[in-house]
């Protein structure tokens, strides 16, 4: 038998993940047989998860940040609305969310038993905050926004809703899993120093160039964390925040590693490629006729039309379409001007 080998990131435009940087793929390696979930056991592992913590919270503007890793956005969006459930005077809470939010908040409202209030967006992607003024009540336990959609990458107006929240007593939360690595070196306000925000997801296997899994949530203080405390009785540790148990250790490892390597300047330099790169090829695609969505972060969506999408994806380019129907190219590390002049090239072949 031939021993299976992973994907090569050559053509592929339609993820979050990346290539990890050469020393998380290492400290991940050596992490493997490590368990954050019973720091009282793993103690090594254990500090560095706090030492992953604190590097997330200088990112995200918040010194002396409680928080964990978690398995990935998903996970941290879920912890996020169990803090403000658990915390909520109601029996019947609520909460608030664009209409851009990731899908894992279904989820969340799903597990948690959380109804799940919409709001529509404005031309521009971003909420509508009108729309949020009108759905805020008060049983909301939360109102969140996105820093860094995941179909366009845009930010929401963060002050605003941050305001809204705090007027009926309910938690902020901003998901900024993909955006948080690159959102430092923008104007955009998103962070704890831009605004009354409670929690964050900011996820060091996307951006920030760490190994699968490392997810981040942040809170503002550890009070809001202890929302989440369950006793265990048979760990050296008396009790437990996150969701799952038995966790990756080299998941914190590799995050450590990439945030010690690339904080700031490293991130920085990426963030200025990828997002030339984004520019390029929305100048590029829309010279071609197209409708394009330009990119406010590297992100960038392209009105190909079902049959040349269908045409690339058989050439092995691997692009995913937003719910409107938009090619959808991300600007990961990997993604090089080069992979983009060949895409291009493709786009100008297979569209006569
Ligand atoms: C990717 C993403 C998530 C989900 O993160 P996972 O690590 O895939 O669970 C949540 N929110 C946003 C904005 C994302 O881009």
């Amino acid at each position: 038998m031939q021993r299976a080998e992973p994907q090569d990131f050559s053509r592929v435009l339609s993820s979050m993940c990346t290539e990890p940087h050469p020393a998380a793929r290492e400290a991940a390696g050596r992490f493997l047989a490590t368990n954050p979930g019973d720091p009282g056991t793993y103690e090594t592992v254990a500090k560095l998860e706090r030492e992953a913590v604190a590097i997330l919270g200088e990112i995200a503007g918040l010194p002396d940040a409680a928080g964990y890793i978690a398995s990935g956005g998903t996970e941290a969006n879920i912890q996020a609305v169990r803090i403000a459930r658990n915390r909520a005077s109601t029996k019947t809470p609520n909460f608030v969310a664009p209409a851009s939010a990731h899908f894992s908040f279904q989820k969340a409202a799903e597990v948690l038993g959380v109804e799940m209030r919409v709001a529509p967006l404005e031309d521009d992607y971003t909420v509508n905050l009108e729309a949020v003024d009108e759905l805020v009540d008060e049983e909301t336990a939360l109102v969140l926004g996105v820093a860094g959609t995941t179909e366009y990458g845009r930010v929401d107006p963060i002050p605003e809703l941050a305001a809204r929240a705090n007027a009926v007593d309910a938690l902020c939360h901003v998901d900024a899993a993909w955006g948080g690595f690159v959102l430092p070196f923008t104007d955009h306000e998103w962070d704890f120093s831009d605004a009354d925000i409670d929690t964050m997801t900011i996820d060091p296997h996307k951006m920030g160039q760490a190994v699968v899994p490392a997810g981040g949530l942040l809170a503002r203080g550890p009070e809001l964390l202890d929302e989440l405390a369950i006793d265990t009785p048979y760990l050296e540790s008396t009790s437990q925040v996150t969701l799952t148990g038995t966790r990756s250790g080299a998941g914190v490892a590799g995050a450590v590693a990439a945030m010690r390597e690339l904080w700031p300047d490293g991130y920085e330099r990426q963030y200025e490629v990828s997002q030339a790169n984004m520019e390029w090829l929305a100048d590029a695609v829309a010279d071609l006729d197209f409708d394009v969505v330009e990119p406010d972060l590297p992100i960038v969506a392209m009105d190909l039309g079902p049959d040349l999408h269908a045409a690339l994806r058989g050439e092995g380019w691997r692009l995913s379409k937003t719910e409107a129907g938009e090619a959808r190219a991300v600007g990961m590390p990997h993604v090089t001007r080069e992979m983009l002049e060949s895409f291009v090239a493709d786009i100008r072949r297979l569209a006569d």
